[in-house]
């Protein structure tokens, strides 16, 4: 079966995928300096600090970089092609790679606002990012 790359789930984004599971978009949150930064360290890597904690962030964000993929990289993503790959720069300031989904990949531009929604992939929910406004997600907190 051609199926798309599941996460591997760890002791570093446990709770990232937890919150995804809950339609949570969770980011680091360094508790001695207060930067905000993917999971993909036990330290902070602004202060070095270990004292680490997640924090929800909006969602919210704009497209930093991104270029569209007509070549899929194995069969499972076939379906998809031709996609957008994007580095999406959150509000919170953490940058992440990911797809834009919601819009034609033309339409896709530098500086574009984007909400995170989340899509099922192999028993964990993974962020896709859409053009802001077409999920209306709540950033009441
Ligand atoms: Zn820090």
């Amino acid at each position: 079966v051609n199926e798309k790359p599941s996460p591997e789930i760890t002791s570093l984004n446990r709770e990232y995928f937890e919150g995804c599971a809950l339609g949570e978009l969770r980011v680091r949150r360094c508790l001695a300096c207060e930067a905000r930064f993917r999971f993909a360290h036990e330290w902070c890597p602004v202060c070095w600090s270990g004292e680490l904690g997640w924090v929800k962030a909006s969602g919210r964000g704009k497209v930093s970089h991104f270029s569209i993929v007509h070549q899929a990289p194995s069969p499972a993503f076939e379906p998809d092609a031709p996609y957008v790959i994007a580095l999406v720069e959150l509000d919170e300031g953490v940058r992440m790679m990911s797809t834009i989904k919601g819009c034609a990949p033309h339409e896709v531009a530098i500086g574009m606002r984007v909400e995170a929604g989340f899509e099922a992939r192999n028993g964990a929910d993974i962020p896709i990012f859409h053009p802001a406004g077409s999920l209306g997600v709540d950033t009441s907190e």
